[in-house]
């Protein structure tokens, strides 16, 4: 079977626009003055590089910012995914739900935790997780529903929690929602909630291209759950005294960073928000593309600017226009992302016989071209006529060999 990894055209010249951003915001002399301090008190036999104070600061202050009881900071949001999905202590059979076009963390992570995977399709629009065929998948295996705010669109969290309730499972419950936020950090829902607020646990990750970052690596969980705060504390820091744990905390630097980060979130979304809405306006007069949609307030931080291609452009045409970027143009795309089970073949092996035609054909049309609210006016000019020139190649050359 071809897998969309087999099919991206692979590019070698060198591009004037990279695939995508290396980083997701932006540093400042106030991350640096943060950093010496740190480094200043921290360089001594006495003190050393002990990080409890600033975890606590950061955790404290990550919790009031998204308006949830608790905040655990993790060394990145794969081992936070992984403490999340642990906690749930699930038994052999008992299933996870979570949409098919992901980023590969959130499933390996259920796997890994001895739970069986259950894929479920996106919405067309949006990408995020399709609550009808959700609740077409539920049953008295369900034990969580993992929602994965998509590429910065977020999800309605609070549709997830009713179907939950609707189906309760008959030992545990309803089932838990678990957040994946890593590509949302700083977003509202519908109902006007900070991402964070909601669901049983929230997952964010602080690697180098996310909305905020830690110098590279880091994650949080938010939660409402005492329970869960205390048990993902015992986790990461080798158990407490009576269960079993490991070392997953964040550095001092790190989260000192975080701190200096977290209060210009909302200044670095605004500044993403605002290119993303200019591309789209700039390229919506395009037919053949579809262009990401335009949520109310801070519901879209537009992680990545997805565009759609036609569906007779699925797989073939698609990777003709991205190529068509790179080599003619010099402007790189990313597919973000393909189905997990199509790109990844240990998450393969463990959905055999599951098969998602509207996720495949979706992200047979999807591209991201690069975009960074600070990319200089040169670079978001050349990636408009990029996108523009190499759409109308594509439909010429698609129109003659048919
Ligand atoms: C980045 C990412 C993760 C994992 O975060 P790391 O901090 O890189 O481990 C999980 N889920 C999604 C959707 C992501 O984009």
């Amino acid at each position: 079977m071809p897998t969309n990894r087999d099919t991206v055209p692979a590019y070698d010249g060198p591009l004037r626009v990279p695939v995508e951003p290396a980083q997701g915001g932006w540093y400042t002399d106030a991350e640096r003055a943060a950093l010496r301090l740190v480094f200043d008190a921290s360089d001594n036999w006495r003190s050393g590089w002990r990080f409890a104070e600033y975890a606590a600061a950061f955790e404290e202050q990550f919790a009031a910012y998204c308006g949830a009881a608790h905040a655990r900071v993790f060394n990145s949001g794969g081992s936070a995914l992984e403490m999340v999905l642990r906690a749930l202590d699930l038994q052999p059979g008992d299933e996870v739900i979570s949409c098919g076009i992901n980023f590969v963390a959130p499933h390996l992570a259920v796997i890994n935790q001895g739970g069986r995977l259950i894929l479920a399709e996106p919405d067309p629009l949006t990408l995020n997780l399709d609550p009808a065929d959700t609740e077409a998948r539920m049953g008295l295996r369900t034990r969580a529903i993992l929602l994965t705010h998509w590429n910065g669109a977020v999800a309605d969290v609070a549709r997830f929690e009713e179907l939950a309730a609707a189906h309760p499972h008959p030992v545990h419950g309803p089932p838990k929602i678990i957040v994946d936020a890593a590509r949302a950090c700083g977003g509202r829902s519908p109902s006007g909630a900070r991402v964070g607020a909601q669901g049983w646990a929230t997952v964010f990750s602080f690697e180098s291209k996310k909305l905020m970052t830690t110098l590279g690596h880091g994650g949080m969980v938010t939660t409402g759950d005492d329970a869960l705060a205390e048990k993902l504390h015992a986790l990461r820091t080798y158990g407490g005294r009576d269960q079993w744990g490991t070392n997953q905390v964040l550095s001092k630097p790190a989260c000192a960073v975080g701190l200096v980060q977290l209060a210009r979130l909302d200044t670095m979304n605004t500044a993403r928000i605002e290119r993303a809405q200019q591309r789209t306006t700039a390229l919506a007069d395009i037919p053949q593309l579809t262009m990401p949609p335009q949520l109310d307030g801070s519901r879209h931080l537009y992680y990545r600017h997805m565009i759609l291609v036609p569906d007779a452009w699925a797989d073939e045409g698609r990777n003709e226009l991205m190529h068509a970027l790179a080599s003619r143009y010099g402007v790189g795309s990313i597919i973000s992302d393909p189905v997990t089970y199509l790109g990844h073949d240990f998450i393969r092996r463990h959905t055999i016989g599951q098969h998602l035609p509207r996720a495949e054909r979706l992200a047979g049309r999807l591209l991201c071209p690069c975009l960074h609210p600070r990319m200089e006016n040169a670079d978001e000019d050349l990636v408009r006529h990029a996108i523009r020139s190499a759409t109308a190649d594509v439909t010429r050359s698609r129109t003659t060999t048919t």
